[in-house]
């Protein structure tokens, strides 16, 4: 393993504009779910048609009982040392921005700061009318007070979760994670089955990526190093790897 992270340390150094793209996979050593990794939410069939637009609008007592508690399992958890080593890869200017699929903050808990959420995220809620925002709290609070769905308090239209669902459209970061691909020279991919389209197209648009996920991927065959290991154990090597390399203090000049 240890030249492959050798590999991706020097693609990171030599790299002009070098981004991430991680998903459900770097938070499971955080205690979070993936869906498609081996104890899986996509193993309860369910969980698709749950956290789906047509649960939200069309069975909406369904949603707010079911859909909301699965959501929970997102929330409230801490950031492992992927996320940390990720965060100092771009505190040492090898990483330009991380494009996430993740809903769960944990990139800006570790520190990332150039985060582009692209499918939402579980700290706002707002109005489908007037686009009023609120805490996610506050879609929490009003059911289970009974209040499904939950009204604007401003213009009485619907308040959901600002999290992108099944059926709906993407968020306005993933126009900017699409800009940010197509001046990327290399993409480091981290915990994705790269399954979710339009998420699995953006590899596409790099001409250099590594992936580094437990699973297979349909890209590992386009990838220059592929690494079957846990995000927790290879991230931090090869931060390692790269603060010991003498050629990332000219890079940083
Ligand atoms: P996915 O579940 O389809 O794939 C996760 C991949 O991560 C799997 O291939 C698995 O082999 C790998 N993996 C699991 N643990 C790993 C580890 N410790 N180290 C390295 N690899 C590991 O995930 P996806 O591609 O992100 O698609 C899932 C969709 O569901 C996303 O769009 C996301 O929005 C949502 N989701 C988000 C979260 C979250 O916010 N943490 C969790 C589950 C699902």
């Amino acid at each position: 393993m240890i030249q492959d992270v050798q590999k991706i340390a020097q693609a990171l150094i030599q790299s002009r504009y070098p981004v991430a793209l991680t998903g459900a996979g770097i938070s499971t050593e955080s205690g979070v779910p993936d869906f498609r990794g081996q104890a899986g939410l996509w193993q309860d069939e369910d969980a698709v048609e749950l956290l789906s637009l047509t649960t939200l609008y069309g069975d909406p007592q369904r949603f707010y009982s079911k859909g909301l508690s699965l959501l929970q399992v997102f929330r409230g958890k801490s950031p492992n040392a992927a996320h940390r080593a990720l965060a100092r890869l771009e505190e040492l200017g090898l990483i330009r921005c991380v494009i996430t699929q993740n809903i769960d903050g944990l990139h800006q808990a570790a520190g990332s700061q150039n985060v582009l959420e692209i499918h939402g995220n579980l700290r706002t809620s707002s109005c489908v009318i007037c686009h009023a925002v609120f805490p996610f709290e506050f879609v929490e609070k009003a059911a289970s007070e009974g209040q499904i769905p939950p009204k604007c308090p401003k213009c009485g239209g619907t308040v959901r979760p600002d999290v992108v669902f099944f059926g709906d459209d993407m968020t306005s970061d993933f126009g900017r994670a699409v800009e940010e691909c197509s001046r990327a020279d290399f993409m480091l991919i981290i915990g994705s089955s790269l399954q979710v389209a339009p998420a699995a197209y953006l590899p596409g648009m790099v001409p250099r990526i590594a992936i580094i996920n437990l699973d297979e991927t349909p890209y590992d065959e386009s990838a220059e190093v592929v690494i079957h290991a846990k995000a927790g154990t290879v991230l931090p090597e090869l931060v390692r790897v790269v603060e010991q390399d003498p050629s990332l203090k000219r890079r940083q000049r």
